[in-house]
């Protein structure tokens, strides 16, 4: 894109994000959102450029490489921790001795890979069971239409590996679980990039079990640091735990949004939402009247969503209902929580700091 398209763009995006959240342009609330919202794309623009820019030659570590590095690591800023000491020794450190592991290599995790990459992480391992989606190219940026169908986790290897000189990022197209504790016990740090409670609570307890203790003293070499970060839609956290000494993903469950689940009253007898009737549709409809014989309803299956979104229609109409359309059934069906490439950005530099 260019420049010039770029700043137009932008301007297209504030104002389309004003009418978007309250209609005005003058709500304070509104500006606030159009803040975070520019500062997230230009977030967005910095990891494309540095992932698509011109590809630089000459030795891996050239004259200046790490100077934006080493302003973090060399020298106390004002918000940095009391325990921080500011040590030449700290970049060595990155570039040559510290493992990181990264669970995830979708949303969050492509940010992440870039932006550790990017920092000086160099021996980067990668765990992700996931292959590549057409819809997930709008922001899973490691990846193009031609690796749709690859496992993540080796097209965003690949493509660190051959951006970033001296990088080396191991894929691993495997489920968490299928690693025992030695595999985990290699890392000095893990993060994770993950959409599920039940991975982050396996991951968690994995960690824990790693923990040794010694008289009941926790013996500190035994701790590997665990990053945790997640979004969902605008939302996302980041925050780490040290497993043995802070509150972990356990102790804190109630942190997270709970799923959202209509109660069967209200789909079955007083539907308010659009989506109580693609509900009704899924759940009662459906099994009732089997339109696809005993095939389970299938989210990916257009005739199955067509014909949910038919009958959400007339259940709708029964009852004075709008807003049932297509793509609303389709994102109640699947479940689907609205993914923003720029909360991604954000969320991501905030677990590489
Ligand atoms: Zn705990």
């Amino acid at each position: 894109m260019q420049r010039k398209h770029q700043v137009e763009f932008l301007l297209y995006l504030i104002d389309s994000f004003c009418y978007y959240n309250c209609g005005r342009k003058c709500d304070f609330n509104a500006q606030c959102q159009v803040i975070l919202q520019v500062q997230s794309c230009l977030g967005v623009w910095v990891s494309r450029m540095a992932v698509d820019g011109v590809h630089m030659d000459g030795g891996c570590d050239w004259d200046g490489r790490w100077n934006h590095v080493k302003k973090f690591l060399e020298r106390p800023g004002p918000f940095t921790h009391p325990d921080f000491e500011p040590s030449t020794e700290s970049l060595q450190f990155l570039l040559e001795t510290c493992k990181i592991l990264v669970i995830g290599a979708g949303g969050l995790g492509c940010e992440l890979l870039k932006d550790l990459a990017l920092s000086g992480f160099r021996l980067i391992h990668v765990v992700d069971m996931d292959t590549i989606d057409v819809s997930n190219l709008n922001r899973q940026f490691l990846f193009r239409p031609k690796d749709v169908g690859r496992p993540k986790a080796e097209v965003a290897a690949d493509f660190v590996n051959n951006r970033i000189p001296g990088c080396k990022v191991v894929p691993h197209f495997k489920k968490i679980q299928d690693f025992d504790e030695s595999f985990y016990r290699q890392f000095h740090i893990i993060v994770c990039g993950l959409d599920s409670i039940i991975a982050r609570r396996w991951m968690n307890g994995m960690l824990i079990s790693l923990l040794s203790y010694e008289d009941g003293v926790l013996d500190p070499s035994s701790i590997i640091p665990l990053i945790d970060g997640g979004t969902e839609g605008f939302k996302g956290n980041a925050r780490v735990i040290l497993p043995g000494m802070t509150a972990c993903i356990d102790c804190t469950l109630e942190l997270y949004p709970p799923q959202i689940n209509f109660p069967m009253c209200t789909i079955a007898s007083m539907p308010r939402l659009p989506e109580h009737c693609i509900e009704y549709a899924r759940i009662l409809q459906w099994p009732k009247e089997k339109p696809f014989g005993e095939t389970s309803l299938d989210g990916d299956n257009p005739e199955h969503i067509q014909w949910v979104f038919e009958r959400s229609q007339e259940r709708a109409a029964e009852f004075n209902i709008t807003g049932v359309t297509y793509r609303l059934t389709q994102g109640v069906v699947k479940r689907i929580i609205p993914a923003v490439a720029s909360t991604n950005a954000v969320i991501a530099a905030r677990i590489s700091l």
